[in-house]
């Protein structure tokens, strides 16, 4: 065992956490995809969160949060590092007058049946989105014309140095599928402002979500629309609606969705990406990116994580 591993782990002892070691990340993604993280930390109250922070920062070891790992595409070879996940005492909804709660593992549903039951309209948009809230604060979570920052008035985050802040309205960004708050701070809690009244009720809304979305292992939608057009129309457009890489494949139900068809790798599903890139840019000028994010991100590793496709290859062949 490298002697990083070991230091945390002391750092650990007696705190919430739980530790697993060399643990597939394939079980924690909807994509069905990832390789193992050397380290995997739950914790249970702020005290272990800002602990395995702080271990981490102290043996100069790269970390990942991970929500319910929805929008993230995970390399075959895994993360050399920590990924760190909230257990369910960050997953409460709380609501006092129109004023809701919630923390940062709570379910975006979960929001929604929440505001529901206590006769508050404004976040059925949310109802069906399968992350969570810090997950969602990462791309500003939304459908149908809203997204979380239209009903956010503050978010509770965790810094690098331990220490809890609280944003408000103008602290944090509110751009279309933007980071809401910068990516090196964990969000711990969120607070929305919702009004009285009925909203349309949550089953009726991911009826309608369910009813235009493939059902197969995905991330979502894989780019973020840009402002002329959505991205499914310009890749339908492009002709690629149900052109495959490997065991990847564009959705035949809803473009934007690239999907897992059994056994996709890492590369199966990115160099689709990149053909899907490229074929939209050819056709039509207009350049995607990517609304999923894909782990470990290039910038950071700085190459040394980077996926190399004979490493990610070989998993694949022994599979
Ligand atoms: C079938 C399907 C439908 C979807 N529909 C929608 C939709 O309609 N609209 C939409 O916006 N998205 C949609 N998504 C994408 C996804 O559900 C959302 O982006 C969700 O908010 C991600 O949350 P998560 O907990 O799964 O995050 P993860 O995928 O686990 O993580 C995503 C990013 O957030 C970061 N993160 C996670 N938790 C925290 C935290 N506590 N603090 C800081 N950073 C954190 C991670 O490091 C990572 O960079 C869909 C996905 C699927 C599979």
């Amino acid at each position: 065992m490298p002697d990083w591993r070991e230091d945390i782990g002391d750092a650990l002892a007696g705190l919430k956490a739980d530790v697993g070691l060399d643990v597939p990340l394939a079980g924690y993604t909807t994509f069905g995809i990832g390789g193992p993280a050397d380290m995997l930390v739950t914790v249970h109250d702020r005290k272990a969160l800002a602990g395995v922070l702080a271990a981490c920062r102290e043996s100069g070891v790269d970390w990942w949060v991970l929500g319910r790992g929805s929008n993230v595409l995970v390399s075959d070879s895994g993360l050399r590092g920590v990924v760190v996940m909230l257990g369910r005492e960050f997953g409460y909804v709380k609501v006092e007058d129109s004023v809701l709660v919630a923390g940062a593992g709570a379910g975006l549903d979960d929001i929604a049946v929440a505001a529901e039951k206590a006769g508050l309209r404004g976040a059925e948009f949310l109802a069906g989105i399968p992350g969570t809230v810090g997950g969602g604060l990462r791309t500003n979570a939304g459908a149908f014309d809203r997204s979380l920052t239209d009903v956010l008035s503050k978010v509770r985050v965790l810094g690098r140095t331990g220490r809890t802040r609280t944003l408000k309205k103008g602290d944090f960004e509110t751009g279309y599928r933007q980071p809401v708050v910068d990516d090196r701070l964990v969000v711990i809690e969120a607070e929305l402002e919702l009004e009285p009244g009925y909203p349309e009720p949550v089953e009726t809304v991911r009826q309608k979500r369910w009813a235009k979305q493939p059902q197969d292992p995905s991330a979502g939608s894989f780019f973020r629309n840009p402002e002329s057009e959505p991205a499914g129309s310009l890749i339908d457009k492009a002709g690629l609606k149900g052109f495959r890489v490997g065991k990847a494949q564009v959705s035949e139900k809803h473009a934007n969705f690239i999907i897992n068809t059994g056994g996709a790798s890492f590369f199966d599903v990115y160099e689709l990406a990149q053909v899907v890139k490229a074929k939209v840019e050819e056709m039509s000028g207009i350049e995607l990116e990517e609304e999923v994010q894909v782990l470990p991100e290039p910038e950071r590793a700085g190459g040394s994580q980077a996926p190399t496709r004979g490493k990610d290859k070989g998993q694949r062949n022994k599979d």
